[in-house]
């Protein structure tokens, strides 16, 4: 028998070792090869009188498996009929029930008779399908490593868990917490999943292998719990039991609160574990693979996957990376400027273990941007999440200094010092005294263009933008900015050290505001105009919410500030002198900020009030005296269309005029960036969801009744004309 995914090796007591090991990938995920190799090792261990059972293992360090390989379904290219999606989405479930059953019949089972017993070694993260093969095992026993990692985390995609994923877990671990698993995507240690009996036992990590064979070879005759007679789920289970009923009634409210029903996803995933638990497994096996096929055939599952999955991936892999330039070495990155974003930036690069020398103007200011990464340490340490040991290493390795001269051996700069050309300039020219001849100096800057900014360069060739957002530590974008003059050098630098941080990298053009920004500043100003129109605030942010938005604009607009937004104004106006297009909220902006003093969040409140005790944050009651709300309110409905259009309108815009490249860029730089509605799968996604025409429709007639800003760009009325799709051209 010969495998291209696995190992089968048969030890003298007759038991399997099914290690599975996909060549040329870092890690294990289900694919078509491994799907069949797997089934030929099961039908193996099962038609073998010599074989015992089996011990199923990973092959990779990295872990045991990380879920299914999604290009295998995020390609509806092929326009394949239900029934082939449903064959499809079924075949892990029945491969997984033949390895439970042996194949034989469940009421055989529940009458007595037994199976061949299948083992999991779980050596690190098991995720998704790697945990579902795990689940319809007999016995699951992990490693003592830090490194593992229990979940379910298809629901972040779009998807269900569809491999049994959402049967055996509330079979093993109650209806409450497979509902927290499922529609969370969360991962558990260990421990954890031991303590809801979602794993057997824990072992030290090099006796994993022999404390599974142990178990099999002391357990030659086997079958699942819920083959059992009169099996009963832990905690209670149907339509009738008192002890689930509120769970089941609560879980639908709290879906409401937590998706704004955005996420047909966790409806059907409730709708899973609801339905799977009145029924026999194999029944419930059934409506879990006719959910998941569902959801498949939605065009906004096959959108998330795309983005949230497929691209996010290709970009975090360095997509757009120059093939001729070598990996370039990032042992130690110079952080220029120790406040908010440098000290950030510090943070996720010590993090991921480069060595960092954070320069500021005095030794102390630096120190302070240090004490940024030693409070998100010990916060990590009180959550268990981290050691002091560890601690103490990522901190040692960030250097605090005043003085240039220890920039002499770092591989790759990084400048966040003020928004200033000048002070730029005088820190350009003194790191590039003392830097090697080769190495990238890369600018934080949100506004000065990168072009301008390399002409203080010496070697404009090395120059480049690399922009994140803020806080560092938990936004996952970063926006890639080659100017004029930049080559091939800095864009392969830039994209190696967004890989070593993990974040997702788009590039994009070298124009005011980048990508992102272009697109959230009229988001919010739209928001803002709303509140001068006299549109009820809470309506507005509430929206937002309901369209999937994270937060609501206003109270974006507030951590943001109003004073960034001010200033921003400020410079623009005197940068583009008579071209300056006002933006509708200049006066707001200045009511807010000159006359109010309602400066942002951290400075006097904005659009809100934030009680000092740290309470829940209010609607500021004096808004209504400085703007009146209307007599007539508008449909919710209405608010949504302009709050989701103005933002399409302007990622149109970017997209026409090449600020960003292409849909795959656009969409993650919407949903990682500024939290536009996952659900969408972006803006471009959502664009060809409803169809070019009918955006170009909706936006013409929005621009007619509330101004030319909605406008689509000539090349989407082309396209509208022309039909077809953006992601398709692409
Ligand atoms: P900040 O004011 O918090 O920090 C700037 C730091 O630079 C200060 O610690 C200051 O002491 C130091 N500095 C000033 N002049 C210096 C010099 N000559 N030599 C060494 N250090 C010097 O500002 P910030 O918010 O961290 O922004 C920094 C950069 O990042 C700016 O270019 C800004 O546009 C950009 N940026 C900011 C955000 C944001 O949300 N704040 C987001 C993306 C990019």
């Amino acid at each position: 028998m010969s495998y291209e995914t696995i190992k089968f090796d048969v030890d003298s007591d007759g038991i399997a070792l099914i290690t599975i090991d996909l060549p040329d990938q870092s890690m294990n995920v289900w694919n078509a090869q491994l799907i069949e190799d797997f089934e030929k090792a099961v039908d193996e261990v099962l038609s073998n009188d010599d074989i015992k059972g089996a011990v199923i293992a990973s092959g990779k360090d990295s872990g045991f498996m990380a879920g299914a390989d999604l290009r295998m379904l995020g390609d509806s290219s092929e326009n394949p009929s239900v029934q082939e999606v449903y064959e499809g989405a079924t075949r892990l479930n029945k491969l997984f029930r033949k390895m439970e059953t042996g194949g034989k019949a469940s009421k055989d089972l529940s009458k007595g008779a037994y199976t061949k017993p299948f083992a999991a070694a779980i050596n690190g993260l098991a995720l998704g399908g790697g945990l579902e093969v795990c689940l319809a095992s007999h016995y699951r026993v992990a490693s003592d490593s830090p490194k593992v990692q229990i979940g379910l985390p298809e629901v972040l995609v779009g998807l269900l868990p569809g491999a049994g994923g959402t049967q055996r877990v509330p079979r093993l671990a109650g209806i409450q917490n497979a509902m927290q698993m499922c529609t969370t995507g969360s991962s558990m240690k260990a421990e954890q999943a031991k303590s809801q009996n979602l794993i057997h036992d824990i072992v030290p990590h090099d006796e994993l292998i022999a404390k599974a064979k142990e178990w099999v070879r002391a357990n030659p005759k086997v079958r699942q719990p819920w083959d059992e007679a009169r099996f009963k789920f832990p905690g209670g289970q149907g339509a009738m039991d008192p002890r689930v009923v509120p769970i089941f009634a609560g879980s639908a409210a709290m879906a409401q609160k937590q998706t704004f029903h955005n996420m047909p996803q966790v409806d059907k995933i409730l709708s899973c574990i609801y339905e799977g638990s009145i029924v026999p497994i194999d029944v419930a096996l059934r409506i879990e693979s006719k959910y998941f096929t569902s959801l498949l055939l939605s065009d906004q599952t096959q959108n998330m996957i795309r983005t949230l999955f497929i691209n996010k991936q290709a970009a975090e892999k360095g997509m757009a990376r120059p093939k001729s330039v070598e990996p370039v070495k990032l042992q130690k990155v110079g952080v220029l400027g120790a406040g908010m974003m440098g000290a950030g930036i510090a943070y996720v690069t010590a993090r991921s273990g480069m060595e960092v020398v954070l320069l500021d103007r005095d030794v102390d200011a630096a120190e302070k941007g240090k004490d940024y990464s030693r409070k998100l340490n010990d916060k990590g340490i009180s959550k268990g999440k981290m050691t002091k040991d560890k601690s103490e290493e990522m901190l040692a390795r960030i250097k605090t200094t005043a003085d240039y001269d220890d920039l002499k051996d770092v591989d790759l700069i990084i400048e966040a010092v003020f928004e200033d050309p000048k002070v730029k300039a005088d820190v350009i020219k003194k790191t590039e005294a003392v830097i090697g001849k080769d190495v990238v100096f890369a600018s934080n800057t949100s506004t000065i263009p990168i072009t301008s900014l390399a002409k203080n360069s010496e070697r404009p060739t090395q120059f480049i933008g690399i922009h994140f957002f803020s806080p560092v530590d938990k936004m996952p974008l970063v926006e890639i900015i080659p100017g004029d003059a930049s080559g091939d050098l800095p864009l392969a630098a830039a994209l190696d050290y967004v890989k070593a941080i993990k974040k997702t990298p788009i590039v994009v053009s070298d124009t005011r505001g980048f990508y992102c920004n272009s697109v959230v500043v009229p988001y919010l100003n739209e928001a803002a105009r709303m509140v001068k129109e006299g549109i009820n605030p809470a309506l507005i942010d509430n929206c937002a919410r309901n369209l999937g938005m994270p937060v609501g604009p206003l109270a974006l607009m507030d951590e943001t500030s109003q004073e960034l937004g001010y200033k921003i104004m400020m410079s623009a106006r005197e940068e583009m002198g008579d071209a300056y297009q006002p933006t509708g909220v200049d006066d707001l902006l200045e009511k807010f900020v000159v006359e109010l003093g309602r400066k942002g969040r951290k400075s006097g409140g904005g659009f809100y009030e934030y009680p000092e005790d740290g309470g829940k944050k209010y609607i500021w009651p004096g808004l209504t005296e400085h703007f009146p709300l209307a007599d007539t309110q508008p449909s919710a409905e209405e608010v949504e269309e302009r709050l989701l259009f103005i933002q399409l309108a302007a990622v149109a815009k970017c997209y026409s005029d090449d600020v960003v490249h292409d849909p795959q860029s656009a969409d993650l730089g919407a949903i990682f960036g500024w939290g536009f509605a996952p659900w969408t799968g972006g803006p471009m996604s959502h664009i060809d969801t409803i169809g070019v025409e009918e955006y170009v429709r909706k936006a013409e007639a929005l621009a007619q009744q509330h101004g030319e800003r909605y406008a689509p760009p000539a090349s989407f009325r082309k396209k509208a004309e022309e039909g077809g799709k953006f992601y398709a051209a692409a």
